[in-house]
């Protein structure tokens, strides 16, 4: 009788997925891991992540890292990080043709356009490496061999914050409800980085107009039936997403056609905008879930649960949450949006059956 408690104790739900744990090494619900892009030097930036991710989530179900470098990783940060976790950690670095110039791009001309964005003040005007990151991030990281037996991934950067205890399987979650793009954060693009994006945008529709599997996320991302992009992104330094997702021939041929353009080069193109302009216009509503839970920072946004039993399991001041802010965030415009599915998300029970 007292094993019968204790199980019953184990399959508590919240909101209707199992808060069960999982030890490390056993096999998960979902094929699934942190993926993680990093230089050797954030080191301590990645163990403090790591710290707050562990204690507030992964001590109890022990999801994998993948740490991915365009370098070599050092001894001393595979030993320090495999020192965070009891999880199974892998290290990968990038092949050389998701971390350089493809042939077609002009680097003459990519130099003059750099130095041109640093005159204007942009924000990593000057950097190569920063855009080789945003061009990874956007095309490639899900065609990584260390990703390959994976069905989810959940992106983590050095130096952010994880403020709320996390007692559920988010994995799961979503593997339940078929949401194939996690977020808990929407911003606004800074238009100088993206001058050409959104006619690139509209010259792949206009080829490929099956690319827009749901309209109404157009709404979403323009003011103006499309003629011009308002900016609305989900913020990718956090991410929990479907590779399949990414994977598909349809994304694979939207990121190609914006890669011959050139503006991961030319201009300052960031991984976010080309996430969720796919996301928006290729997924339907329901499989886009704001983790509104997940207390996360990430200089210089919060996401900070608002509701007083989240206080209980928060350390963040509810006082900063980019949703509350009435220009900067694009979150409740998503929630907003019409679902226009007919199907609707698998129901939970259903899927028990
Ligand atoms: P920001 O959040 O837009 O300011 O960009 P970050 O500097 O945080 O970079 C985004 C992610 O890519 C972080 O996880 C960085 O550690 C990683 N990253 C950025 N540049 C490089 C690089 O040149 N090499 C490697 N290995 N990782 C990088
Ligand atoms: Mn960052």
């Amino acid at each position: 009788h007292g094993a019968q408690t204790a199980v019953e104790k184990s399959v508590e739900l919240i909101d209707g997925v199992e808060a069960a744990a999982y030890e490390p090494g056993v096999s998960k619900p979902t094929r699934a891991a942190f993926v993680v892009l990093v230089r050797n030097s954030d080191l301590r930036g990645m163990k403090q992540a790591m710290r707050q991710i562990e204690d507030r989530f992964n001590r109890r179900f022990n999801y994998p890292y993948v740490f991915l470098n365009d370098v070599p990783f050092t001894d001393e940060f595979m030993v320090e990080t495999r020192a965070m976790t009891r999880a199974n950690v892998s290290f990968g670095t990038i092949p050389h043709e998701h971390w350089s110039y493809p042939a077609w791009i002009n680097q003459t001309y990519a130099q003059e356009c750099r130095q041109r964005m640093h005159a204007q003040k942009v924000f990593y005007a000057l950097s190569e490496s920063y855009r080789h990151m945003c061009r990874f991030y956007s095309g490639f990281f899900f065609q990584h061999p260390l990703l390959q037996d994976l069905d989810y991934y959940w992106r983590i950067e050095p130096d952010v914050e994880y403020t709320c205890d996390i007692n559920y399987d988010p994995f799961l979650f979503m593997h339940r409800r078929g949401i194939k793009y996690g977020y808990t954060i929407a911003l606004h693009e800074y238009p100088e980085t993206i001058p050409t994006l959104w006619t690139t945008i509209k010259s792949h529709i206009a080829k490929h107009p099956e690319f827009v599997r749901h309209p109404a996320g157009m709404r979403w991302l323009s003011a103006n039936s499309g003629d011009t992009y308002n900016g609305c992104h989900f913020w990718s330094n956090f991410e929990i997403g479907s590779l399949e997702f990414f994977r598909s021939p349809e994304y694979q041929a939207y990121f190609e056609h914006l890669d011959h353009a050139g503006g991961f080069f030319y201009e300052r193109w960031g991984d976010a905008p080309v996430h969720a302009i796919a996301a928006a216009l290729m997924l339907q509503k329901h499989e886009v879930h704001w983790f509104q839970d997940i207390g996360y920072y990430h200089n210089p946004w919060h996401n900070c649960p608002q509701d007083a039993e989240s206080r209980l399991r928060c350390h963040c001041d509810p006082a900063k949450n980019a949703a509350s802010h009435y220009w900067a965030s694009c979150t409740h415009e998503w929630l907003d949006l019409p679902d226009t599915n007919t199907t609707g998300p698998p129901h939970i029970s259903a899927m028990h059956a």
